[in-house]
């Protein structure tokens, strides 16, 4: 079993992952956009698609700063969490509350990205990478503010029309 193995191999592991993850994400952010009952909701959700694509361009910058090939690594975690979003979607449809389970469903996908990247930009940092902390960074500054704007929706609407119905 090999003992030399270092940061910067943990590193390029959760690379892996967070590239899987962020290709399955891209995949599930348009079901959700046609699924939301609101115009909000839905544009949120088409937003943050759209800065997905860029998340996935960053990481490929990031395995080419290392001198490696882009390659992903299937995360169960976050299989999970989109399968469980699927099951609200299904069981919701066309009811009141459909919109307060999507939206909690995109927050523990943004929850995870959120600790991932915080994660892989201070490892960076450790393994003097410095632009790709900088890349990484600016994913994790999208993904918290996405996750606030969520909160919002929920706080200003979705919940309260979850409930009223
Ligand atoms: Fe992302
Ligand atoms: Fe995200």
């Amino acid at each position: 079993m090999a003992s030399n193995k270092t940061l910067d191999d943990l590193f390029y592991e959760e690379l892996k992952d967070m590239y899987y993850a962020e290709r399955q994400i891209l995949k599930a952010l348009p079901k959700m956009a046609r699924g939301a009952e609101s115009e909000e909701a839905r544009k949120a959700f088409e937003k943050h698609r759209e800065q997905t694509e860029g998340h996935v361009e960053r990481l490929q910058k990031v395995f080419e700063m290392m001198g490696k090939r882009a390659r992903a690594k299937t995360c169960e975690a976050m299989d999970g969490i989109i399968d469980e979003g699927e099951e609200i979607m299904d069981a919701f449809k066309g009811t009141p509350a459909l919109d307060a389970g999507l939206i909690a469903s995109a927050q523990a996908v943004e929850h995870y990205e959120i600790a991932r990247y915080g994660t892989l930009k201070r490892w960076a940092q450790v393994l003097g990478m410095q632009e790709a902390a900088k890349l990484l960074d600016q994913t994790l500054s999208e993904e918290i503010e996405t996750d606030q704007l969520l909160t919002k929706i929920a706080d200003q609407s979705a919940n309260r029309h979850a409930q009223a119905a």
